[in-house]
């Protein structure tokens, strides 16, 4: 037998060794670190250890095979190159153990600084930088810090507590004010501390600190805040964490030393210009962590002019070659510049469209992939209100406006009580002095984010971003006191459940509720803002994306309505027909008694007469929805629910039979009624007598329909319009159903449009699996299929709609079953195959038949995307999604090998 040859895999990689199209290895910030290092950009030296190993470690519980021999093989390099050892104690080599996923998750997972420091190294450390024991000591302190806390999960109040009582005991709140024997007694607090929690001494030993910091970061992929997180945001459970170990750099040897973010535009409106926050003589994390008041990025020329141009010109080069607007870590060590990570840069959905405009008339990209880079979810946030604000309403405080949108609600401090109150259905802000990762579920829960501290880049500003959610940040003039629930600004105390509302747009905060007014966005769709004409950037670039995604899309848009009024609305938002338009409301109201009339008529007589008297009611209706899609389809479903939905709950009824009985009145009626409910009382309403099959029990009441539908056509259309009505029979799954159905409307049909020159179409609801199951033969008697993806989910998952959601989806989500509701987006596997097999099989019988959708999945970014590909004609939602789906349906059709635009 051969010997078997076991070629090692590689699970380490130099940054020279990768580029940016690594992120699935390499994690994001791994390959973009190597980018930068292969651009030529000062990136300080490192290595970084594949998701790859990760993963191995994540289901082994051990590192893998090789990969220790590897990291050593790479520090080594990693020495030479340094010219110094790691944790050597006359002239240490310090590390930092940095986590990076493929899709940034800001905050979630660990990063250790200084690895390699201890007790003796710490005064080699000094040496190095020229005797400065402060520093020295300052870092030391940060890694028990850090190291406690993330990898051996000492709780993190206690190092603050600790520094507190260091600063009290100073007199100081500033942090600087510590001098180097201040921080050897801190060095001292925070190894008890270390002790105390660990039952060890804070591990001497450099290399053991690395392995410790490099399993910590592995583990922190599946910590809980960052399960949530994905969740949230729907990244995939088993991508794993890259780790890169660099070679450290210190912001925090002076004041010719500091550490900054930048963005190569601005993340919140896409403005042009230079964006960042800029902390002289910090480490790392201060700047996010709000510890001291950064200066705005454009401050740094005055302190190092050097640097600042040269970062500029970083700046200038990287958006070159990304082609995007980048953020970026920078530090400054004494005079010079390090880039220590740079990515496309996550902004709002305001910045997204007015970026990717600026960079088609920049000719960076062009219109196709300007249209990859928005995305429907972000333009269904610019369409939400934005405050209406008259001299009522005063600002008390203005913060920094980290992710726009309005908010009013209940003021909460933890999140715990967000996520409480949030469940009895009330709107909360939840306020903070700030926000940080253990923070998630809060926010999550909340309408708002408020915090009195931190910038544009703090943690709550990043992820309420990244969540949509309204944020403003950094409203210094609040004075947050947690413990005591409450906060007091402009002399006024608001306590825990006091109204607020934000503007995450302007930064400012009003306190009770102010009123809303429409967005620009949906003021520029209904007409009344000409693109051409406004120095609104934002909705001159929605213009003109929107105007692309429509020369590109293939499908149809079309929406659900039910009045005329509300069809008139869409139509200005663009659609192009009514895929749905539901006939039940139209039984409703002083309908009802009609409706109750028919459902007790013991005779044909009594039956026909009330048939009769809905008729006319119903004829109006269609004439007025006719008129308003003037020359477009309009798609008809005949009634759908069960009828015992029309009358008054049994309960109800029993008791008010009892009360006019107790009385001595005349009880006739309600007892007829009573007695109707208890006959058609069943156990699976859903799955009983509805849609088709009352067609088929009661006599004449689709014959009603079809003769109103058909009679609102003609007199539309002999007054000058165009009526172009499609009837569509609900809950088909036998041919044998619609071809009953239609052999009757077809004569009404005839009978009605006579000479008038109207074409109505008639089809089914492609609803029952069944029905797509049979779709060949369906087919034959069908001349379009609509399909109901919300009763083709309930049917197809056997998932009551109306009580699985509440139930048990929470636990479905956490076991992964699925990553999202399949009644909020399409399950392509399962029931979008039903689809798949109904519109293949339906065109094979048929060809040319017209295929559309009508369940909730029509306004979907992601099932657009499906029903594109299944080749459907057209998707149908409600009239706020119509530009949604405009857009997604865009996106749909072009193909394009530009970034992800997660
Ligand atoms: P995050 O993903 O949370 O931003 P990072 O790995 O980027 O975490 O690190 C946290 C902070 O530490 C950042 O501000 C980063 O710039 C800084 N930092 C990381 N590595 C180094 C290093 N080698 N030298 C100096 N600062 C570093
Ligand atoms: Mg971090
Ligand atoms: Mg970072």
């Amino acid at each position: 037998m051969a010997a078997q040859e076991t070629v090692e895999h590689k699970y380490v990689y130099d940054f020279a060794e990768g580029n940016k199209d690594l992120k699935d290895l390499l994690g994001g910030k791994g390959a973009n670190l190597a980018e930068m290092t292969n651009l030529g950009l000062p990136v300080p030296p490192g290595f970084t250890i594949t998701t790859e190993a990760c993963k191995a470690y994540l289901t082994t519980g051990r590192e893998p095979d090789g990969l220790a021999a590897q990291i050593e093989a790479h520090l080594e390099s990693l020495e030479r190159e340094m010219g110094r050892k790691l944790g050597d104690p006359q002239d240490p080599l310090l590390v930092s153990v940095r986590s990076g996923a493929k899709f940034s998750m800001p905050g979630m997972m660990e990063t250790v600084l200084n690895v390699g420091l201890n007790d003796r190294s710490v005064v080699g450390l000094s040496a190095q930088a020229g005797g400065n024991d402060r520093f020295a000591w300052d870092s030391y302190r940060r890694l028990i810090q850090m190291f406690g806390k993330t990898v051996c999960e000492v709780p993190g109040e206690e190092f603050e507590h600790a520094l507190d009582d260091a600063k009290r005991a100073k007199g100081t709140q500033n942090d600087l004010d510590l001098d180097a024997d201040d921080l050897r007694g801190l060095v001292d607090a925070y190894k008890k501390i270390f002790a105390k929690h660990t039952g060890r001494e804070f591990p001497q030993e450099p290399r053991e600190q690395l392995d410790l910091a490099i399993r910590a970061v592995f583990e922190s992929w599946n910590a809980e805040r960052a399960v949530v997180y994905r969740r949230q945001e729907r990244i995939p459970a088993d991508l794993g964490t890259a780790v890169n170990v660099v070679a450290m750099v210190f912001g925090n040897l002076g004041a010719d030393s500091g550490t900054g973010v930048a963005f190569t535009r601005d993340p919140g409106s896409g403005a042009q210009g230079i964006y960042g926050d800029y902390l002289a003589n910090a480490q790392g994390e201060d700047v996010v962590a709000g510890i001291r008041n950064t200066v705005q990025l454009q401050e740094l020329e005055q302190i190092d002019k050097k640097s600042y141009d040269e970062l500029l010109d970083y700046m200038a080069r990287l958006e070159e070659h990304y082609k995007d607007l980048c953020d970026i870590e920078f530090t400054i060590e004494r005079g010079k510049l390090w880039m220590l990570q740079t990515r496309v840069g996550k902004r709002t959905a305001a910045a997204a469209f007015v970026i990717a405009g600026q960079l088609v008339d920049e000719g960076l990209i062009d219109l196709d992939e300007a249209l990859h880079r928005v995305n429907g979810a972000q333009l269904a946030q610019l369409m939400f209100p934005r405050f209406r604000l008259d001299h009522e309403f005063q600002p008390v405080a203005k913060g920094i406006g980290a992710s726009p949108g309005a908010a009013s609600g209940k003021v909460v401090f933890t999140s715990a009580r967000a996520v409480e109150l949030a469940a009895e259905g009330e709107s909360v802000i939840l306020v903070r002095r700030e926000t940080n990762p253990d923070d998630l579920n809060g926010m999550i829960a909340a309408k708002g984010i408020l915090t009195s501290r931190g910038g544009k880049t703090s943690h709550a500003a990043v992820v309420a971003r990244g969540m949509g959610k309204t944020c403003v940040s950094g409203a210094d003039e609040l004075d947050v006191n947690v413990p005591a629930k409450k906060f007091i600004v402009a002399g006024q105390t608001v306590n825990e459940g006091d109204v607020v509302s934000i503007d995450g747009t302007t930064g400012k905060v009003y306190l009770g509720e102010v009123p809303v007014m429409p967005s620009e966005v949906v003021q520029y769709f209904e007409g009344s803002l000409d693109p051409e004409h406004i120095d609104n950037p934002l909705v001159r670039a929605v213009h003109r994306i929107m105007t692309h995604a429509d020369a590109k899309r293939r499908l149809l848009v079309r929406t659900n309505a039910d009045t005329g009024a509300d069809a008139a609305r869409a139509r200005r938002f663009g659609a192009e027909g009514i895929g749905l338009c539901r006939t039940e409301h139209m039984f409703l109201g002083d309908r009802r008694e009609l409706v109750e009339r028919l459902i007790l008529a013991s005779t044909d007589e009594e039956r026909e007469a009330a048939l009769a008297a809905l008729l006319p009611l119903q004829r109006e209706d269609f004439i007025d929805i006719f008129r308003e899609m003037d020359g477009l389809p309009v798609t008809v479903r005949l009634i759908d629910p069960p009828l015992h939905e029309f009358l008054p709950p049994l309960e109800q009824l029993a008791v008010n039979v009892a009360v006019a009985q107790e009385r001595g009145e005349d009880v006739a009626k309600e007892e007829a009624l009573l007695a109707a409910v208890r006959r058609m009382h069943e156990e699976n309403p859903m799955l009983g007598l509805r849609g088709v099959r009352l067609g088929l029990v009661i006599p004449g009441l689709f014959a009603m329909q079809v003769r109103a539908i058909a009679e609102a056509a003609v007199e539309v259309t002999r007054s000058g319009g165009s009526a172009c009505p499609e009837i569509m029979v609900p809950l088909v799954g036998a041919v044998q159903e619609l071809e009953t159905v239609r052999a009757e409307a077809e004569k009404i049909i005839a009978e009605v449009v006579g000479d008038s020159g109207v074409e109505v179409l008639i089809g089914t609801m492609i609803e029952v699996p069944r029905a797509a199951l049979t779709a060949g033969q369906i087919a034959e008697a069908a001349q379009f299929f609509s399909f109901g993806t919300n009763d083709l989910t309930q049917m197809g998952w056997g998932f009551s709609r109306d009580d699985v959601e509440g139930a048990f989806f929470w636990r479905y989500l956490e076991l992964g079953i699925f990553g999202i509701s399949p009644f909020e987006s399409i399950d392509r596997e399962g029931v979008g195959r039903l689809v798949r097999i109904a519109a293949e099989e339906g065109r094979a019988a048929r060809p040319g038949l017209k295929l559309g959708v009508c369940g909730e999945h029509g306004g979907d970014p992601d099932s657009v995307h499906f029903f594109h590909e299944v080749g459907l004609d057209y998707v149908s939602c409600s009239p706020f999604r119509v530009p949604v789906a405009r857009l997604e349906a865009g996106r749909a059709a072009i193909t394009t090998t530009g970034s992800d635009s997660r």
